[in-house]
């Protein structure tokens, strides 16, 4: 299954890509992960990227691209993947269609819209926690670790990213309204697109999404 995941910053996209991607057994690939790995690395991506990322801003769609093409193109995605953060524009869409083409693959199968409210979404992102190790995401609150900052699952320090800082959430959630909330209707048009709840606890959106994509096969 060739699946994405769409929806504006802290609707929960990565919290469900975790689960859903271990479900399907397909790979999660997440650009804000790779881009994060290419910063802290320091690589000429790194570098490219961080200043996009810190004001809120897509990094260049030319930029995005040639990495998204280059890991679709390793082995483990022969049979299927989740993309998370993956497209962000049209033109993005465009090109993972032609992408898929090259590959000899059918369109994407199924786009799943999370869908939670602005002021839901700089609740979630204001208490958001990272594992610098695993990039596991938690939440102060919703989804706390057990030992305050120590990710549960491989004891990773937990830190907050800079783009959670509010004033750059407010601008996130405009480039969303601008340049990524199109691809509702792009995806709906080709028939691929389905709506759901993100709202309420974790484990009810995990199992409304996978109940969703049983449809899908
Ligand atoms: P995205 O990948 O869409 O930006 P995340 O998955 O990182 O969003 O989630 C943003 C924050 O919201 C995280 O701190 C996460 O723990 C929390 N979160 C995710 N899903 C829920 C939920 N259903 N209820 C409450 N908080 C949630
Ligand atoms: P995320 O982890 O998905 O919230 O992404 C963090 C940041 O990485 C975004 O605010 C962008 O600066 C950049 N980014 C991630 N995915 C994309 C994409 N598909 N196109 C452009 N920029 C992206």
């Amino acid at each position: 299954m060739r699946l994405v995941l769409l929806g504006p910053p802290g609707a929960g996209k990565g919290t469900q890509a975790q689960f859903v991607a271990a479900e399907r057994r397909v790979p999660k690939i997440s650009t804000g992960d790779i881009f994060r790995a290419n910063v802290s690395r320091g690589t000429e991506l790194g570098v490219a990227a961080k200043k996009y990322m810190d004001a809120g801003d897509l990094v260049p769609d030319e930029v995005t691209i040639e990495m998204v093409r280059d890991r679709l193109g390793e082995e483990d995605c022969a049979h299927g993947f989740l993309l998370d953060g993956f497209p962000r524009t049209v033109p993005q869409a465009e090109v993972l269609g032609e992408i898929l083409t090259e590959h000899g693959h059918p369109p994407v199968d199924v786009v799943l819209e999370l869908v939670v409210d602005d002021d839901e979404v700089v609740r979630r992102l204001s208490g958001r926690r990272t594992c610098r190790t695993c990039n596991r995401v938690w939440h102060v609150d919703f989804d706390p670790p057990e030992v305050d900052n120590v990710c549960d699952v491989d004891r990773g320090e937990l830190y907050q990213r800079d783009d959670d800082r509010e004033e750059v959430v407010r601008h996130r959630l405009d480039v969303y309204a601008e340049q990524t909330a199109p691809l509702v209707a792009y995806y709906a048009q080709r028939g691929v697109l389905v709506g759901l709840d993100a709202t309420g606890p974790v484990d009810d959106v995990t199992l409304r999404a996978i109940d969703a994509l049983r449809r899908f096969a």
